[in-house]
Formats: structure tokens, sequence, C-alpha cells
């Protein structure tokens, strides 16, 4: 048997929690009812979700004694970009494998990638699988010229990436006694399974944002190692705005963004956090979330992303335009 993994420390913890009240007035809930989870403030490379998540996969690839992190993600993913900067921290290499071909000029994470010194492969190819083959491809690549590379998964998530959620639920559950319900982005899986791990399915709403086909059997598959009663049909994912897709921006997400933004001055991202805001805003109306209740917005992260979303540039053109 392997030793236990230890977790990494790469970020700064706990976040804060901090009142939204000028939003929670807007939607007709108590001025204290509604509060931000600050996981954009995690610190390292730009902060997110991920870090909490790299904490435990870059621990067991330095157990199984790699010296290169490789992993795979759309062209504008977080996680890759914090991959980079754990790498950097620790002074490995990182090979960030992309579908498709390189575009003309890098924007958004691929900015703060080439900063962070990680080697970029376009693979050619579309579709996950394919991806994931090409990935293994890299790995062989790297192994016949010496290096030792770790694959770490899609998203970062896993049954032992989960933990990291499960700790921040247990600093949630200390910054907000009572808390009844947590409204979190569904990308990858593993940052919902941990809330639902330790929070239980009933308090933890996730609004999916499309990453994967699958995302309620995987946000089982990585919940149950750690809360066996946990079951799929009991987690509660809203799948009303994935809209077109990671490059779309649909109205709900661009109402949220603008709302969250004028009267928190807080900034989300289009592709997951616009989206876990539309998914709150969208639940309060409906009554699911009361006024009394007090819920918790986590904020994941993801602000570089803007910067290379064509759509959400294209918004911020018209609301100069027509304020
Ligand atoms: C990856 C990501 C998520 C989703 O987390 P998963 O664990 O992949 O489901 C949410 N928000 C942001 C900003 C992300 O980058």
């Amino acid at each position: 048997m392997s030793a236990p993994i230890i977790p990494l420390s790469l970020g700064t913890w706990p976040t804060p929690v901090e009142p939204m009240p000028r939003l929670a007035a807007a939607l007709g809930l108590g001025r204290d009812d509604l509060f931000i989870k600050r996981d954009d403030l995690t610190g390292l490379g730009g902060g997110g979700n991920k870090i909490r998540k790299l904490e435990w996969t870059v621990a067991e690839a330095l157990a199984n004694d790699a010296d290169t992190l490789v992993t795979t993600g759309a062209p504008q993913s977080n996680h890759a970009r914090l991959t980079a900067a754990a790498a950097a921290r620790l002074g490995l290499r990182a090979v960030l494998v992309f579908p498709g071909e390189q575009g003309s000029a890098r924007s958004g994470n691929l900015v703060l990638d080439a900063f962070l010194g990680a080697e970029i492969v376009f693979s050619g190819v579309t579709g996950q699988e394919a991806l994931a083959d090409a990935a293994a491809g890299v790995c062989d690549r790297l192994r016949s010229e010496g290096a030792r590379p770790a694959l770490l998964p899609f998203g970062g998530s896993s049954v032992l990436s989960a933990r990291g959620y499960v700790r921040c639920a247990e600093e949630l559950t200390a910054q907000v006694p009572g808390l009844r319900t947590v409204v979190v982005a569904l990308g990858s899986g593993a940052t919902m399974a941990g809330l639902v791990a330790s929070l239980g399915a009933e308090r933890t709403l996730g609004v999916d944002v499309g990453a994967v086909d699958d995302a309620r059997r995987r946000v089982e598959s990585f919940a149950v190692p750690h809360a066996p009663d946990v079951r799929a049909d009991a987690l509660r994912i809203d799948r009303g705005h994935i809209g077109a897709g990671y490059a779309s921006l649909g109205k709900s997400v661009e109402e949220a963004m603008t709302l969250s933004a004028r009267l928190e001055g807080v900034v989300l991202d289009p592709t997951y956090t616009g989206r876990a805001m539309a998914g709150l805003v969208a639940a309060a109306r409906r009554g699911e979330i009361v006024p009394g209740d007090r819920t918790v917005f986590l904020h994941t992260g993801g602000l570089p992303g803007l910067f290379g979303h064509t759509e959400a540039l294209a918004f911020a053109e018209d609301l100069h335009r027509n304020g």
C-alpha cells in the first residue's frame, strides 16, 4: 500500500466570506441573507477554485516523483493556468495540452500561461477522448526524452481532489452558521462533489456550465467515496444557463454579471461564475431561495477568461455605448 497523500499548501487559507447586502435586497432577500465566499482570492497564479484541488493532485504527482505536470482543458482553462502557476511555484515543468490549432493572438488565460512559463501544445484534435489520447501521447514523448510526467485529470477533478472542497465546506460551516444553500458553478465536478460530501446534496446547488456531458454522474462518482449516502438523483443541478456553450453569453449571464458588478463591485467571468450567479438569481426568483435562508455564492475565480471571451468583450462595448 502507498502512503496517504498529504496535501500541499499552495493558497491563502481560509478564504474570506463577505456579505452581499445590496444584491440580496435587489433579489427580495433580507440584507443579511446573502454572502460570498471568496475562492477567487486563493492567491497563487491569480487565484481560483483549482488551487484547492491542485493541493491534492500535485501532492500525489510529487509522491510519484514527477518533475513535469501535464494537463488538458480548453485554451481558456483556469485549471491549466493554475497548474502552470503551481509548477512555477514548485520548480516543476508544466505542459498544457489544448484542442484545436493555435489562434492568432494570445488573450485571457493564454497570456498568463506564457508569463508562467508553461509549454503549450495545440493538439489539433477535438473532443474529450481525442484530447485525452493526445495528452497521453505527450506524456510518452516526455518520458522518451527523460522527463517524469504526471498527467493531472481534466479540470483537476478526481476523488482525491474533491477533498479540497470538503475542506472549503468545513470553512464555510464555521464562517456562516445556519448556512442553508451554497450556489456553485459545476464544470468538471469535484468542486460541487466536495461540497456535497460535506454539506449534503440538499444544501448544494450546482449550476452546470456544460463542460462535460455527464456532470451529474461525475459529481456522484467524486462525492460517494467521501460520503457513501450521496445519490445522483438527489443532486440539485440547474442546467438552465448553459446556452450555446462555453463561448456564448446568454441574457441571464449578462444580467448576473452586471448586477453583481454594479451592486456589489464583484466581477464575475462569463463562463463559470456568471452562470452560477445567474442560477442563484433564478433560484431566488422561483422562490427556491427565500428571505431568512442563509445563502452563500461561491466565487470560484476565472476572471482572466473574461478577457479571452469574444461575446463578453462585445457586450462590454455595448455597455459603454448604451450604459
Ligand atoms: C473549473 C472552474 C469551475 C468548476 O469547477 P469544477 O470542479 O471543474 O466543477 C468553476 N469556476 C471556475 C472559475 C473554474 O475555473
